[in-house]
C-alpha cells in the first residue's frame, strides 16, 4: 500500500533496523521500545488490522507473521524466560499503525493485566 509506513519498511522504500524475515513476513526494532527487547513483527501483505484476515491467503499470512515472532524470540534467546506477544487491535485496543503488527516484548517481567 502505497502511503502505508510499514509496507514502505517491509519493502525497503524506508529504513528499518529488521532483525528477520521469512516468506511472508518481516521483523524490525520498535523505535519506542517499551521492554529490553520490543520488535515488530508484519506480514509483508497489507492488512490494516485483524478485521482483514477473511481470507485463505491472509490467514496463512497471519500464522506465517506469528511462527516469525516465535522463531526471532527463539533466535535472541527468549524463549526460556518468556516473552509477550500483542496485537493491538482498533482504537480502544491502542492500534496506532494500520497495517497488522505483532509486538513481541520480552527482557523484564511484564506487568499483567496490561494498562
Ligand atoms: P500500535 O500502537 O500497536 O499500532 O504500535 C505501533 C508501533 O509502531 C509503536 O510501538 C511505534 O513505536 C512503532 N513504530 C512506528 N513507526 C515506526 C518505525 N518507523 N519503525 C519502527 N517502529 C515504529
Amino acid at each position: 500500500m502505497t502511503d502505508c509506513i510499514f509496507c514502505k519498511i517491509a519493502d525497503g522504500r524506508i529504513p528499518a533496523n529488521i532483525v528477520g524475515r521469512n516468506d511472508a513476513a518481516v521483523a524490525f526494532r520498535d523505535l519506542n521500545p517499551q521492554a529490553p527487547t520490543h520488535v515488530l513483527v508484519i506480514p509483508t501483505m497489507h492488512l490494516s488490522g485483524m478485521a482483514e484476515m477473511t481470507t485463505d491467503e491472509s490467514e496463512r499470512a497471519v500464522a506465517r507473521t506469528l511462527r516469525l515472532a516465535r522463531d526471532i524470540a527463539a533466535e535472541l534467546g527468549l524463549a526460556e524466560n518468556g516473552y509477550r506477544l500483542v496485537i493491538n487491535t482498533g482504537r480502544d485496543g491502542g492500534q496506532s499503525v494500520f497495517h497488522l503488527h505483532v509486538h513481541l516484548l520480552a527482557g523484564r517481567r511484564l506487568a499483567w493485566p496490561p494498562g
